[in-house]
């Protein structure tokens, strides 16, 4: 019981993901109100007290929303890539100095034991990264909001043991649905979000290395259903041969309540 990994919510209304080694608990993203992402915490049966530090993906504000809020209550670090920082100014108020801590994208750093690997990944935003982390031979990932699945980006997350993994749309669902042509575009483009297709190809590239718990994250409301996410991934998976749960499980996750937990 040395790992867990928990995604609170997970879409383009607000992320979040609590992961504890030992003792040590992080919460990556913080995408929703202060008070939501409290409450959500305790329903896991852990305080916001308890979150040693924060880490953020990317300025977007379904990953920052309640940023400012719990770091002025709780005084926890808050981890993030400098033009994170900078494309966050105004947005989330004021973080005491001693509370902001900045990262090179590809460079691992340490909170208490855990190994924090940040990593640049293709995405509409100043400087995006997603995280791979690291204690006592348990690894966590998380990659969402991401363009396209580079051979680099998946290599960060050889060996992962529990991830999320975003399957943001279905491609014809996206083209024929009502967003306007320039939003279209750019969620298509290869600094959008990654499809349920896309999804399911670069998980296929994970397997040789591991047999992930991997959460199927940041689904559109509009321009996706769970179980479209699901079966897309899976047959992709099928069609490579792989044996859906036991070299992969699949989870879902969902846009306003937790996800089953993976304890390990
Ligand atoms: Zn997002
Ligand atoms: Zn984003």
């Amino acid at each position: 019981m040395d790992f867990e990994f928990r995604s609170l919510f997970s879409g383009s209304t607000g992320n979040a993901t609590l992961v504890r080694f030992k003792d040590t608990l992080l919460l990556v993203d913080a995408g929703r109100t202060g008070k939501m992402l409290e409450e959500a915490v305790c329903a896991q049966g852990y305080a916001m007290k308890d979150v040693r530090a924060i880490l953020l993906t990317h300025e977007h504000i379904d990953h920052i929303k309640g940023v400012g809020v719990l770091a002025r209550k709780y005084g926890m670090e808050v981890y993030a890539s400098p033009g994170t920082w900078a494309g966050m100014e105004g947005k989330v108020g004021e973080i005491p100095a001693a509370q902001h801590c900045e990262f090179v994208p590809g460079q691992d750093f340490y909170i208490d034991r855990v190994d924090v690997l940040p990593f640049p990944i293709p995405h509409d935003a100043f400087e995006p990264t997603g995280y791979a982390l690291e204690c006592d031979g348990h690894k966590a990932g998380l990659l969402t909001d991401l363009g396209h699945a580079t051979k680099e980006t998946l290599s960060y997350l050889c060996g992962v043991e529990a991830m999320v993994l975003e399957a943001n749309h279905d491609v014809q669902m996206l083209r024929d649905g009502a967003y306007p042509d320039r939003l279209k575009r750019r969620i298509l483009s290869n600094k959008g979000h990654l499809s349920n297709v896309s999804s399911g190809e670069a998980l296929c590239q994970l397997l040789n290395s591991s047999n992930p718990h991997v959460y199927l994250g940041h689904l559109s409301e509009e321009n996706n259903v769970p179980e479209l996410a699901y079966s897309t991934v899976a047959e992709i998976l099928r069609d490579y041969g792989a044996k859906l749960g036991q070299d992969v499980k699949l989870h879902m996750t969902f846009p306003d309540h937790a996800a089953e937990a993976y304890i390990g």
